[in-house]
């Protein structure tokens, strides 16, 4: 009788996957020496908290790199800094933010975002900066930022660059990273004192990625709509803005007619797909009443603050 397998043993390996201890691991203390590492490893993969990257090598899913470059002791991409610009360093854990009390004022909705990733044990690991870098189009803390219209700053061998948050992805997996490139912080502008913004999501139980989220963003003056914006995960290749919801808006007082116009285009404007999670209507219908609601909300929070008439 074949022998049956036993929890307690290890698993054979796969022809895909490496044992971690083969892996080269490279741990710089500068920027400077990370970059260099991965000018003579091209092939190398960066590591953060390793939440995602780690599971991905496990599972062969991330290829066979010869080398991890460890961006946890570079003192460049540590801390927060509150400039003209909030900047926040590619090495700063979800759990660090979370317990920023500036940062939870400033930016609520990616306040919610973080807490809603993993568990307090994932939190303390994993950063914002390798949740965007990990591309999946359900990375919470992606939507957060879209609508606080984040920047991102890449260093690389080439020198230092920015790029608008929602030009940076360009698929499941990928973005506009050049070989040798890291993302080095992410930079938000601060909101007005009449700016509102909320993240919100569903998933089918705690701990298991996004069904959908969504977050929006609205700065109302004199009962109007100044700026506004809205982005949708897991309901398209990439985090999405969503700019017809946007355009609806803008220049409109709050009222609810336009509460069951951002439902209805918020549902047409995704493109998401049938998995095991959920089927594509029901993504669609969950996107358009998350965002209503997400609107609802602010708008209230909007006309408590006195910002609408
Ligand atoms: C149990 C569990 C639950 C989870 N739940 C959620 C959830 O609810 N929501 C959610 O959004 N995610 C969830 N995740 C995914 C994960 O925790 C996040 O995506 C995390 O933020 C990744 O950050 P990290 O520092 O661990 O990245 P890593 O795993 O170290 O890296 C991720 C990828 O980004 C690259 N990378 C990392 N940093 C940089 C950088 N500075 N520049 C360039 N490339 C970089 C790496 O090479 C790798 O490809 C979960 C993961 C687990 C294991």
């Amino acid at each position: 009788m074949p022998k049956k397998p036993n929890a307690c043993e290890k698993p054979e390996s796969s022809p895909d996957t490496k044992n971690m201890d083969t892996y080269q691991y490279h741990r710089p203390t500068s920027l400077a020496e990370a970059l260099e590492a991965r000018r003579q490893e091209p092939e190398a993969r960066w590591l953060a908290g390793g939440t995602d990257l780690m599971v991905q090598l496990r599972n062969g899913r991330a290829g066979t790199p010869p080398a991890l470059i460890s961006l946890r002791h570079v003192p460049e991409l540590k801390g927060i800094e509150d400039g003209e610009r909030v900047r926040i360093g590619a090495a700063v854990t979800l759990g660090e933010l979370a317990l920023n009390e500036s940062i939870g004022r400033r930016f609520p909705a990616l306040h919610e975002a973080i807490a809603a990733v993993g568990s307090r044990q994932i939190r303390n690991v994993a950063t914002l900066a390798g949740n965007l870098c990990n591309a999946s189009p359900s990375a919470d803390t992606a939507q957060a930022l879209l609508v606080y219209g984040a920047c991102l700053e890449i260093s690389g061998p080439d020198g230092q660059r920015e790029i608008v948050l929602k030009d940076f992805f360009t698929g499941p997996g990928s973005t506009k990273l050049q070989s040798g490139e890291l993302v080095s912080a992410i930079l938000l502008a601060k909101p007005p004192g009449n700016a509102g913004a909320t993240f919100r999501r569903k998933a089918r139980v705690a701990m298991d990625i996004a069904t959908v989220s969504v977050a929006a963003y609205v700065e109302i003056e004199d009962g109007c709509i100044t700026k506004v914006r809205a982005s949708a995960g897991s309901v398209a290749p990439t985090p999405l803005r969503l700019t017809a919801v946007e355009e609806l808006l803008m220049g409109q007082a709050p009222s609810q007619e336009l509460l069951q116009s951002i439902r209805s285009l918020a549902s047409e404007s995704v493109s998401p797909i049938t998995d095991i999670r959920a089927s594509e209507g029901y993504r669609r219908r969950l996107t358009g009443v998350l965002l209503q609601r997400s609107f609802e909300a602010l708008f209230d929070m909007q006309t408590a603050k006195g910002c609408t008439r």
